[in-house]
């Protein structure tokens, strides 16, 4: 293999769940959809794929690097398609300057990050490789890993080590962060995962021990949770009656927002109006089928899925 096809294969990300989240979610041929997350645009692809020419896809990505990607400039050839750059948190703002309100058929959620995102060390997402210790999707907003880093108080620290990324030697790791860095800024991603690496006493198996701690900056620093929880309110306007959510989420914290979402809204709810008789609204959101992971095939070829789980809920009648 030449340099130029590691360099190409390396900016490949392998979609994971791709029929089965499809399958799930284009329903009907001429519909609007939604790819929130739009990485190196696999599943964009595939919706297109599976689209007439009367259909339409929007895609979404926080980081510019996707839409600045070939995948990206070779599908914005095709007049079905058209991409944002920002995050999903700001759904309902895309849907409405698109008059789409109550017209959109699906919106795809494939949560977490890309392998070009993982596999460019310039970008810090890796422990394995030395780079600047960045772990932002979209540079061109918020802190750095290395800028918090530099100002958080120990306690906090240890606080999102351990709620985030479920660390359990998370004080271990934070006084040593935070005695560390009284002599030099930490801003490389092997300066940490090495400082992690020695502060842990016991390793877990197959894991590097700064795993964790990588995930639960990440996840801070990207507002991760924040922003799915925000995101999630603004589909159901946007859904038609039968319109579809499919969610891929790949570790706990995030399967249980999505799951408990699912749940609530599936549910009659009470507009709780105060002085008068609660009144039941029918639920706004129902179930469609269980959920979805990898089959072997998949989980042989991509070990990247191995963690993924798809759910998927339909709009109940809109009017109701
Ligand atoms: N389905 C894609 C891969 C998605 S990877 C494919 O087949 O290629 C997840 C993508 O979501 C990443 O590119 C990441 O930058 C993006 N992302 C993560 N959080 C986001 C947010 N809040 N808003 C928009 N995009 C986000």
């Amino acid at each position: 293999m030449t340099k130029a096809d590691q360099l190409e294969q390396k900016n490949t990300h392998a979609p994971v769940l791709l029929s089965e989240s499809i399958d799930a979610l284009v329903v009907r041929s001429d519909g609007i959809y939604i790819d929130c997350t739009f990485g190196r645009g696999g599943h964009s692809r595939e919706i297109l794929n599976r689209i007439g020419d009367t259909g339409k896809l929007l895609a979404i990505d926080k980081d510019e690097a996707a839409l600045a990607s070939d995948n990206c400039k070779q599908l914005l050839k095709d007049p079905r398609f058209d991409v944002e750059h920002g995050s999903y948190a700001d759904l309902s703002r895309f849907v409405k300057q698109r008059d789409w309100v109550g017209h959109v058929d699906g919106v795809l959620m494939d949560l977490g990050v890309s392998s070009p995102q993982l596999d460019d060390a310039a970008r810090g997402f890796s422990f394995m490789r030395d780079g600047p210790l960045d772990l932002r999707m979209d540079q061109t907003q918020g802190m750095s890993a290395a800028q918090w880093l530099a100002q958080v108080s120990e306690s906090e620290l240890k606080k999102v080590l351990q709620d985030l990324g479920e660390e359990r030697f998370s004080g271990r790791i934070a006084s040593s962060i935070v005695a560390t860095r009284l002599d030099a800024p930490i801003i490389s991603t092997l300066q940490l995962a090495r400082l992690v690496e020695q502060a842990v006493p016991r390793r877990e198996r197959n894991k590097h021990p700064a795993t964790r701690t990588f995930l639960a900056i990440r996840l801070l620093v990207n507002h991760e949770l924040d922003e799915l929880q925000q995101c999630l309110p603004q589909i159901i306007p946007a859904l038609k009656t039968g319109g579809r959510m499919a969610i891929i989420s790949f570790h706990s914290l995030e399967d249980r927002i999505v799951k408990r979402f699912i749940r609530d809204q599936s549910r009659p709810g009470d507009s709780g109006l105060m002085g008068h008789e609660p009144i039941s609204n029918p639920p706004r959101l129902k179930k469609a089928g269980g959920i979805v992971r990898a089959s072997t095939a998949e989980l042989k070829a991509n070990p990247r899925s191995r963690s993924a789980i798809l759910r998927v809920a339909e709009r109940t009648s809109v009017c109701a």
